[in-house]
């Protein structure tokens, strides 16, 4: 492994830059997501800080199932944010559609468009679950055999998602 990737693999680890993205949500867990950065829980402790630019960020924090309008927009932040990076899916509606599922213009949960790593479920979502599910990533990053499967699950779910863009898969229409 080269330094830079060394340096990168440890700043990531010990201090990750996350960038907040609503990708339909009611605000319930977006409110949530802001009281896990300020003060009283201070996720910042963690080393963690929020970015307002893709470019900078290691980690999605994604709330609300993906509407038809934000779709294109999740992917190209996605896109635009440099590797390794990881997605948080924040609340029922991130993990699985929740109550939007199957509505005409909700394509469904964060990973119907980019591969998630990390699951948190709740309507709405308790700061101290999306600080357990920080630590959670941030443990499995330290361990590099975990970290290894980690990136190649996420390898395989971001391969299955282009071929089925690619296939058509995108039946809820452009
Ligand atoms: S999980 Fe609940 S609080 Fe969060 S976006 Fe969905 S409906 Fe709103």
């Amino acid at each position: 492994m080269k330094l830079i990737e060394k340096m990168v693999e440890w700043g990531t680890r010990k201090s990750p830059w996350i960038i907040h993205f609503n990708a339909g949500a009611c605000n319930g867990c977006d409110i949530e997501v802001v009281d896990a950065m300020t003060p009283r829980f201070d996720l910042e402790r963690a080393g963690v800080i929020k970015q307002g630019s893709p470019r900078h960020a290691d980690v999605l924090v994604c709330t609300g199932a993906v509407s038809l309008q934000i779709r294109d927009q999740l992917v190209q932040i996605y896109e635009q944010m440099p590797e390794p990076k990881f997605v948080v899916a924040v609340g029922a509606c991130a993990c699985s559609g929740g109550i939007f599922n199957d509505c005409y213009c909700v394509v469904g949960g964060i990973d119907e468009v980019v591969p998630v790593d990390v699951y948190v479920p709740g309507c709405a979502v308790r700061p101290e679950a999306l600080i357990s599910a920080v630590s959670q990533l941030l443990e499995k990053l330290e361990d590099r055999e975990e970290r290894e499967k980690l990136l190649a699950a996420q390898r395989a779910k971001r391969e299955a998602l282009e071929k089925a863009r690619e296939n058509g898969g995108e039946e809820h229409g452009a």
